[in-house]
């Protein structure tokens, strides 16, 4: 944390994802930003420490909203490089039913740390699979979060309906209900932290209508609710799957999530992209959050999201990178890139804009887990910043700086902040060995395809 008072001075440019004129920078204390500075001006408050921000655009922490960390073990397997949803997923849970938990601990700390080299310091994550021998696959996930120093909402998924109930998963990698509520209440009890400021937060996960029964949905539901926690699932991502909702539940997606007490603002959705005007309309006024993860959709050709009309509708809609079996990058300014020119194929060039685009990767995605104290940047607000340089061969000739990061295709931030600490400095992550992690994890992701 930041000793004492600083002032981020001066940026190149300054992104506050609000109406604040924060020209002339902010003004951190601890853990939180205390003041934004208008163009020409200085601190109203004392401040100990100038940063020179001249050569940075500066961005709330960008905010992840949908992940399977244990993917990255699984990027680019040629068996599913070029198929839908449905086979990309009968192919990928046999090998991921082998699952250990140091291959997990190194599939995090990757993921982890290739987010935060992105400018992002929140993350959500959906983890599902719980395999013999991994039952503490959470405290895992929580022990290197921790580790990273980032934000996390780490969600306690589920399935319970294998291949030999009519789901989609080998029965090695399906829970009972009773395993399931027991172990949710357990990380809820250890883990999750509440208000502001909060560093680790647990979600309930039902992994999706076709993975679970009908009653899990509701206990879910019910759990989440005693506990004040939130609840994540994936929804409407693929045709195929509105056709097996049909056929299960005789329901349409929306209608089947409204039946098992789903249809909240407790819950944020993972995809949501098939939903009829009306469903759009029930969505928003409900105020439920969706994760629009646009390289994931491209990637398994699974849609386009309405998220524009679900935002104007009133839905909290954020930015996922998606697990990295359908990414396969877990690169949050990249995303935002992404977002902008897939939405801008459904709606125009005019109504989507670059502001728009990282307005989801920040207050958007704030929003959809459930906060107001990040995401932003103002008064008040918790100090998790991101920082690029535009001074790369990428970004020569180049005018309007914030709108360059997302044209120009920035990849990598040069500081990143959380909580008023910096984690990454000069483009590298305090205390981290990357050429080691990477050697590891590449031959643990070796081991697991080859069974
Ligand atoms: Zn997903």
């Amino acid at each position: 944390m930041t000793p004492s008072r600083t002032w981020l001075r001066n940026p190149k440019a300054i992104f506050t994802a609000n109406a604040l004129d924060a020209t002339g920078g902010l003004v951190i204390e601890g853990e939180r930003i205390i003041e934004v500075v208008g163009a020409g001006g200085t601190p109203q408050s004392p401040y100990e420490v100038t940063f020179e921000a001249r050569d940075h655009v500066i961005l709330p922490g960008l905010i992840n909203t949908h992940h399977h960390f244990y993917q990255t073990l699984t990027r680019a397997w040629a068996p599913v490089v070029s198929v839908p949803l449905f086979p990309w997923l009968t192919n990928l849970y046999p090998v991921w039913a082998r699952l250990t938990p140091r291959d997990l601990e190194l599939a995090t700390t990757v993921a982890l740390a290739e987010l935060l080299l992105s400018g992002c310091t929140t993350v959500a994550d959906h983890h599902y699979l719980f395999p013999g021998g991994m039952e503490e696959s959470i405290d895992i996930e929580v022990s290197v979060v921790k580790k990273l120093g980032m934000r996390a909402m780490l969600t306690r998924g589920s399935m319970t309906l294998g291949e030999a109930d009519g789901g989609l998963p080998p029965q090695q990698v399906v829970q009972d209900a009773d395993v399931i509520l027991a172990d949710s209440e357990r990380l809820i009890a250890q883990y999750h932290e509440r208000g502001e400021g909060a560093k680790v937060q647990i979600g309930l996960a039902p992994c999706s209508p076709f993975s679970v029964t009908t009653d899990i949905m509701r206990s879910s539901a019910a759990l989440a609710e005693q506990h004040d926690v939130r609840l994540h699932t994936h929804l409407a991502e693929t045709i195929d799957e509105e056709e097996f909702c049909k056929e299960m539940f005789d329901l349409r997606t929306v209608d089947y999530l409204e039946s098992v007490g789903w249809l909240t603002d407790r819950t944020w959705l993972g995809h949501g992209i098939h939903f009829n005007d009306e469903e759009v309309a029930r969505i928003g006024a409900a105020g439920v959050g969706v994760a629009h993860c646009p390289t994931s959709n491209m990637r398994l050709a699974s849609g386009i999201c309405r998220a524009v009309e679900l935002e104007e509708a009133g839905a909290a809609v954020g930015l996922g990178v998606d697990g990295s079996a359908s990414n396969d990058a877990s690169n949050m300014i990249l995303e935002a890139r992404q977002a902008l020119y897939l939405q801008r194929l459904r709606y125009g060039a005019e109504r989507v804009t670059p502001e728009r685009a990282l307005g989801w990767a920040t207050t958007g995605s704030a929003r959809a887990l459930g906060r107001d104290d990040i995401g932003q940047i103002a008064p008040g607000k918790q100090a998790d910043l991101a920082l690029f340089t535009t001074d790369d061969l990428r970004f020569s000739g180049s005018h309007d700086p914030l709108s360059a990061l997302l044209l120009c295709g920035a990849d990598k931030a040069d500081r990143v902040m959380v909580a008023g600490d910096w984690r990454v400095i000069d483009g590298a992550i305090e205390g981290l060995d990357l050429a080691t992690l990477i050697a590891e994890h590449s031959a643990a992701a070796r081991r697991l395809v080859a069974g």
